[in-house]
């Protein structure tokens, strides 16, 4: 049997310096994973320390819906101990009382097909805790270290926001429906006075009188517009839906604004191919404030002589519609702000800045899509579309 003694000295010096390699590189080997080691649970420890700070309730789910982890705000907001909470389904937690059926929808349906869901309101009686509206927010992620898909649930306690934003509401609305009376009766008085039913009145009192029955006349259109929208923010408006054809309405009102255009040499047309079916499943009412909204706002800011466009397109399952003008355009940073309620590009105009904002309410109430694009030579156009 041969051993080291029998090796020439050089092959044994050769083998004695690879094992001295092949041990320095197990030891960079294991200084490597201790490395690694302390990283994941460093950044354990920071992703833990993050969700614990973390101001709103979190729970970590395991695929079968099983609770892994909750952090501090959930205990705090909802109440329970976390000897109750941690290893339990989330539909058992607390006598069943999250077991709710959008919640299921979104974790069941919703979580594993789009791997994530933002901002899901869901309202809901906790026999524990009363009455609570949640906005819910989900990740579903792929947990390398223990190889299983997890899901962070973040559940924000938004029922004092959304009640706080009710009661200004309300108190705006009411402030706005009791000043209208006193309007109303204001300019009732006026035109009588105008129409000198209490007298003989000079020239400068009928011109001064008039002027002040028209600012109060915008004071009125104001608060009528203020009205409208609350009313639609609040969801108050009854939509009555029938068959509507975009082209008769579009014609309609085309007809009831050619004075105003007029008074202005503005032409206004439609143009669409005759074969187009443009009948919408829709609140006439409403199809008709939104059309003479963008008609109206085209006409304002159209200098004389110029041209505004409406055109119908058949897209098939849906209807679109455009307004173009010729006038003054948009400037490109007012254009994410201009659905927005109360804004105006020139603060000093008269207008409610409540227009647009209306508008879009009535198109996403029917499931369309609103939009503006303004060209560099001038003008801009207002698109929308209506599902059939
Ligand atoms: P308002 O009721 O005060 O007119 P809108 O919500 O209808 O408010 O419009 C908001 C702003 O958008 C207005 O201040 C106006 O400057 C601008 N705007 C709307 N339509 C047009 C248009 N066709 N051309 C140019 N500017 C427009």
């Amino acid at each position: 049997m041969k051993t080291d003694k029998d090796k020439p000295k050089e092959k044994l010096k050769i083998e004695q310096r690879e094992l001295r390699h092949m041990l320095k590189d197990a030891e960079a080997l294991a200084t490597g994973l201790k490395l690694a080691k302390a990283e994941a649970q460093g950044a354990r420890i920071y992703a833990e320390n993050i969700i614990e700070t973390m101001r709103e309730p979190l729970l970590v789910l395991d695929e079968n819906l099983k609770i892994l982890s909750a952090n501090r705000s959930f205990y705090a907001t909802f109440k329970v101990k976390p000897e109750a909470t941690v290893e339990s389904y989330i539909y058992d937690l607390g006598n069943r009382q999250w077991d709710i059926p959008p919640l299921r929808l979104l974790l069941e349906r919703i979580l594993p097909r789009k791997n994530h869901f933002d901002d899901f309101e869901v309202e809901h009686d906790f026999p524990s805790i009363g009455h609570k509206i949640m906005m819910l927010n989900a990740r579903q992620i792929y947990h390398e270290e223990i190889g299983r898909r997890m899901i962070l649930l973040v559940i924000e306690d938004i029922t004092e926001m959304r009640k706080k934003e009710r009661e200004k509401r309300n108190i705006l609305s009411m402030f706005a429906h009791d000043m209208k009376n006193p309007l109303v009766v204001s300019e009732g008085f006026l035109s009588r006075i105008i129409l000198g039913k209490a007298g003989t009145l000079t020239e400068k009192q009928l011109n001064y009188l008039k002027i002040a029955q028209s600012e109060l006349g915008k004071v009125s259109l104001l608060i009528s517009n203020f009205l409208e929208f609350s009313k639609y923010e609040a969801g108050e408006f009854k939509t009555v839906f029938t068959p509507v054809d975009m082209q008769a309405e579009i014609l309609k009102n085309i007809e009831s604004e050619k004075m105003e255009a007029e008074k202005k040499q503005i032409t206004i047309s439609l143009e669409s191919s005759d074969s187009a079916n443009s009948v919408v499943h829709a609140d006439a009412a409403m199809i008709n404030r939104l059309i003479r909204n963008l008609l109206d706002n085209a006409i304002k800011h159209t200098d004389s002589g110029g041209v505004v466009t409406v055109r119908v397109t058949d897209r098939g399952t849906e209807i679109l519609v455009s307004v173009k003008d010729t006038g003054t355009g948009i400037p490109k940073d007012h254009l994410p702000y201009i659905f927005d309620a109360f804004y105006r590009v020139d603060r000093n105009s008269k207008g409610s800045g409540l227009g647009l904002a209306i508008t879009k309410t009535i198109v996403e109430l029917h499931g369309g899509k609103i939009w503006v694009h303004c060209s560099p030579s001038g003008g801009s156009t207002f698109s929308f579309t209506l599902m059939k």
